[in-house]
């Protein structure tokens, strides 16, 4: 259990010392000079995509473009949201379009936890502007909730890991729904 009374507020407390607040500029979920915002996704995330806008996985989501070779065999870990050019195909107007269903990823952008505690934020213009300690404990708890599922996530795909060598196809894709052939 990563959160507790006391994890919870130690990591609000540190990103009230940090300060936040989303400015709307969309730059997290664009490319820019610093990177590719490429936005892993787990499966019930997608489903809960799927649910809230209508369309079909293959329209959200892609195989992660990483690849390594197991047992010579080509395999992706997880999906990566759609793009459109270099941004989200979510971005609408400068605005998410599935505010409601963003994966962790973007709900908690830009901390995220190094064990128990709060990791240095990515650069994001958002930094530095006063955050409230009712925002900043929901943001905590966002934190810990993906912390907990990236764990989860990352369990259930080990005990996949072992099915490669009987799994038929030259490239896998692993996630916590289990192991599939794409491409044959
Ligand atoms: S899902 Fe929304 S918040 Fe996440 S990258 Fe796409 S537009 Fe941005």
């Amino acid at each position: 259990m990563i959160g507790n009374e006391t994890g919870i507020h130690a990591i609000a407390s540190r990103i009230q010392k940090h300060g936040f607040i989303c400015r709307k500029c969309g730059k997290c979920c664009s490319d820019t000079e610093e990177g590719d915002a490429l936005v892993m996704v787990f499966p019930d995330e997608i489903h809960a995509i799927m649910n809230y806008t209508g369309l079909a996985w293959d329209d959200i989501a892609q195989p992660f473009p990483e690849v390594i070779t197991i047992n010579e065999k080509e395999v992706t870990f997880e999906w990566a949201l759609i793009r459109e050019g270099s941004r989200c195909r979510f971005l609408s107007d400068g605005v998410c379009s599935i505010y409601q269903v963003r994966p962790s990823i973007c709900r908690t952008y830009p901390f995220m936890l190094e064990g128990h505690n709060l990791a240095d934020p990515s650069f994001c213009n958002g930094i530095g502007y006063p955050i409230s300690e009712e925002d900043a404990l929901l943001l905590a708890a966002d934190l810990i909730h993906r912390a907990e599922a990236e764990q989860q996530e990352e369990e259930k795909i080990s005990s996949y890991v072992r099915q490669i060598q009987k799994t038929p196809g030259r490239r896998l894709l692993i996630d916590g729904e289990g192991i599939t052939s794409i491409h044959g």
